[in-house]
Formats: structure tokens, sequence, C-alpha cells
């Protein structure tokens, strides 16, 4: 099949591929809005990651005519009343930045105890065909958020969280290591799962 992926992101893109490739289903031309750049950016204005997905998605896939993906995510940290939400990319101010956000972050919770640095990644994922329909799925993944990071993979605040019943950050494992349990992971997962049932 060919598909549209609605991010100019290195990191997602190498992940979703992946996850794909994993999953047996055979992708003959992948996309991205790089071959596209006569399209203005889709504005991310939703107050949840599914309505910035679902709006991501369907956008390109009515300029496109072809089947787009779209993915949503971002971090929710319980002490901070689920913030930085769907302003993770930019929360530290714009152009995004993933070392200042996660400054910013770790001098936010500076005065916060290990026992509540309760946090989630979550993801939502939307798929959107030329003719109008659209499917959306969500996964997460509860952790921890750090003191200092720790690691060189990954992206975003990978150095910081460790992953429930981990004692290591996400940005300290393999992709494939945080595939097999990341928010994104998850969501593809069922992504996968509505596209075998096709
Ligand atoms: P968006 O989904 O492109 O709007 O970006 C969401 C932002 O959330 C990213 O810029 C990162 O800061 C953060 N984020 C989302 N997924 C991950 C992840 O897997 N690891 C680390 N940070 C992430």
């Amino acid at each position: 099949m060919n598909i549209v992926l609605a991010t100019t992101n290195k990191k997602k893109i190498e992940e979703i591929k992946d996850i794909f490739e994993d999953a047996g289903i055979p992708l003959d031309n992948v996309f991205t809005l790089k071959d596209f750049p006569e399209y203005p950016d889709v504005v991310e204005d939703g107050e949840t990651f599914e309505e910035n997905a679902v709006k991501k998605a369907k956008t390109i896939a009515e300029r496109t005519c072809i089947t787009a993906i779209a993915d949503d995510s971002g971090l929710e940290v319980d002490a901070l009343g689920g913030a930085p939400g769907v302003f993770s990319a930019r929360y530290a101010g714009e152009p995004s930045d993933d070392k200042k956000n996660v400054e910013k972050l770790l001098n936010e919770m500076a005065n916060i105890p290990d026992e509540k640095r309760k946090a989630r990644f979550v993801c939502c994922i939307a798929i959107a065909s030329p003719e109008g329909e659209i499917n959306t799925f969500l996964g997460y993944v509860e952790g921890i958020i750090g003191r200092e990071p720790k690691g060189e993979n990954g992206f975003g605040y990978d150095p910081v969280f460790y992953p429930e019943g981990h004692n290591r950050t996400f940005a300290e494992m393999s992709g494939d290591e945080k595939n097999a349990m990341s928010h994104r992971g998850r969501a593809i997962r069922q992504l996968q799962g509505y596209l075998k049932k096709k």
C-alpha cells in the first residue's frame, strides 16, 4: 500500500516504518510531508491529541489523495496537572527544542518528591482515507520523570522518562526495546490489527 506520513520528524518516521516492517505489512511507497513541500503546515490547535491527529490525517489525505497517517503525542505529568500535554513539542517556546523542553520540565519539577513524579506518554494515531474514512488508535505508557537527563537515544523527553518497572530511561534503551512498550508502539500495533482485518 501507499501511505503518506503526516510528519517530518525523522525519528518518528523510522519508528513507524520499523513497526510496520516488524508486523509484516508491506509498504510500497512511504511518502512524508517533505514530498509535498507545496502544502502549508497543518496547525495543531486541538485541545486533545486525538483532535490534532484527526485534523492532520484528514487534511493531508484530502490534499494528497493518498491514505494519510498522522500521530499526535506528548507527555502528561500528573504533578503539573497534565502539562505539557498537547503543548509538549513547544513547552519551552518555539522553535521546538528538545533540550530546552527537558530543562524546563526538570526546573518545574525541581521541588516535586520522587513519589509524585508520575507521568505518561500518550500517542493518538489517526488514519484517514482520501474518501474520508477516519479511524483513531490511542496508546499509553506510564512512567516516572527522573531528576537529570540520562542516555543518548530517542528524542524529546526520552532522557528523563523511566517507563514503569524499569531503571533505565527510554533514551538508554534501543529503538526495538522502546517500541515494544512505547505509547507509539502500542498505538501502531492497534493500527496494524485494524489494517490486517481490512
Ligand atoms: P508531536 O506529536 O509531533 O506534536 O510532538 C510531541 C512532542 O511530545 C515531541 O516533540 C516530544 O517532545 C514529545 N514526545 C512525543 N513522543 C515522544 C517519545 O516517544 N519520546 C520523547 N518525547 C516524545
